[in-house]
């Protein structure tokens, strides 16, 4: 198996061969094909994985092949339990989009929040964030979630530990019903497969 053979852009390839990735891991030769035809996955995976590249490269290609608008709307979401895990799925983002007309952006709280409101404000297709920074701003009307295509909840059992299951919620609450979800998660707890019930569309279940 090798990357060429999961459908991905010549842009994404090129990215991909810049790192020293020979195969694409279980995870990613899994949920690559599925999140390019549209289906929304609910993944078990752990860090480690390679998870990362699993959901942001077939999401760089979905938007690369969407509608370009000219305001730049925010059109996927990936929210992260700690801002290390955002900053870290940011720069991955960064390294695959390098040949490709896609911005993004990273969120957190802890920091000043200007110059993140910045850069959100000159237009971004992705966003990547924690959970009460992305809640503070929208509440602030700084941002706006009303053209999300895609939804990545990336170490998902995290966020519910660390409370953060109201907060999900309302943040889908501000998304359209159209999209597609992408959850990721170490564990399969009660909590988790609840979540998935309430905001996956027919999920398909992967496992790494
Ligand atoms: P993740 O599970 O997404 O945190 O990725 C763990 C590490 O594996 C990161 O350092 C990635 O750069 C690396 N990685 C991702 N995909 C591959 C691959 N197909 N082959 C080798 N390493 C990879």
């Amino acid at each position: 198996m090798s990357f060429n053979s999961l459908g991905l852009s010549d842009a994404l390839l090129k990215a991909v061969s810049k790192q020293d990735y020979t195969t694409p891991s279980p995870i990613q030769q899994k949920a690559i094909p599925l999140i390019l035809e549209g289906k929304d996955v609910l993944a078990s995976a752990q860090t480690g994985t390679g998870k990362t590249a699993g959901f942001t490269l077939p999401m760089l290609q979905k938007l690369s092949q969407g509608q370009q608008m000219r305001k730049r709307p925010i059109r996927a979401l990936v929210l992260t339990p700690t801002r290390e895990l955002a900053a870290q799925v940011h720069n991955n983002v960064k390294a695959y989009s390098e040949f490709l007309d896609i911005r993004s952006a990273v969120i957190f709280g802890g920091v000043n929040q200007r110059p993140q409101v910045a850069t959100i404000r000159n237009g971004v297709d992705i966003l990547i964030a924690t959970p009460g920074r992305l809640i503070d701003l929208q509440s602030q009307g700084l941002l706006s979630l009303a053209k999300i295509e895609i939804l990545v909840l990336d170490e998902a059992d995290r966020m519910l530990d660390m409370g953060f299951l109201r907060d999900i919620k309302k943040i889908i609450g501000l998304m359209p019903t159209r999209r597609q979800n992408l959850l990721f998660s170490a564990t399969f707890s009660k909590e988790i497969k609840n979540l998935a019930n309430n905001f996956l569309h027919h999920p398909v279940l992967v496992e790494a």
